[in-house]
């Protein structure tokens, strides 16, 4: 079982698959999102994501210039799942708190607009925009 949460805790979820590839998305809109260099994420079957608590709470906000979509506490500020595709969510690596043993980085996205400071020094494959561009 993977569990994640918020920093204040008013939004927990969990999730019943073993994903193992990280999807790292280094576009400016994430690193504004984060305060880093990007954000990494893995994706979930909606079947196999539910919310503990607090899915009231989430807040979202559209980027009215992209494809591209916030999920956020709103106490806290903490990043949070949310719809990758009708079929799929994406949820933030970094919010997980248990289960991610045998995560490891296999895609790294938007690679061609990542930021001057970015080195990138792992094995997973890169890719200027999205997988496949
Ligand atoms: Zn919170
Ligand atoms: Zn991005």
């Amino acid at each position: 079982m993977i569990t994640g949460h918020c920093n204040c805790g008013a939004v927990q979820f969990e999730i019943t698959a073993s994903p193992t590839n990280i999807y790292y998305c280094h576009c400016s809109i994430c690193r504004r999102y984060t305060g880093a260099n990007g954000i990494p994420v893995v994706v979930v079957k909606n079947a196999d994501f539910a919310w503990i608590k607090g899915a009231d709470l989430v807040t979202t906000w559209q980027n009215p210039d992209a494809d591209w979509q916030a999920h956020f506490c709103p106490r806290c500020g903490s990043s949070l799942p949310g719809p990758n595709d009708p079929e799929r969510m994406f949820v933030p690596v970094g919010a997980l708190v248990s289960g991610t043993d045998d995560m490891q980085i296999a895609h790294h996205i938007f690679t061609g607009s990542k930021a001057d400071w970015d080195d990138i020094c792992d094995a997973g494959q890169q890719h200027d925009g999205h997988i496949g561009s």
